[in-house]
């Protein structure tokens, strides 16, 4: 077997760990057009830039949705950030990441604070 078949095997495995930890749901929320695609499993806690899924992956704890973002769309530079364009933290949809700057992040942040001011409180944290 080649170095190529096992990476994809590797994936595909991946794929099959998250599956078994995401619900979809029935209806795309507001302005989406697919459902979200809810993590069950254990998330980096209540703090700041808390609430994002987390994952063990080859003994290291990962953001599950830079693995979905990888495994969909390619490489993420290590100084790029995933955006939620549905605002779910919890949420791992493929659809419903973007690949973004630090700067551009802060500025939909801002921007979606000043849509729902004050609806949890979370503006201007980081993401990871
Ligand atoms: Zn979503």
């Amino acid at each position: 077997m080649t170095a190529r078949h096992e990476g994809s095997a590797r994936r595909l495995r991946i794929l099959e760990k998250i599956r078994a930890n995401v619900t979809i749901e029935d209806e795309p929320r507001p302005g989406q057009t697919t459902p979200c695609w809810v993590w069950n499993g254990p998330d980096s806690g209540n703090g700041r830039g808390g609430g994002y899924p987390r994952m063990k992956l080859d003994g290291q704890t990962v953001a599950v949705h830079r693995v979905v973002f990888t495994h969909f769309h390619g490489y993420v530079p290590g100084r790029k950030q995933i955006d939620h364009t549905c605002r779910t933290r919890r949420c791992v949809s493929p659809h419903h990441l973007e690949m973004v700057t630090h700067r551009e992040n802060m500025k939909r942040r801002d921007r979606a604070a000043q849509e729902d001011a004050g609806k949890d409180g979370s503006q201007g944290e980081r993401k990871p």
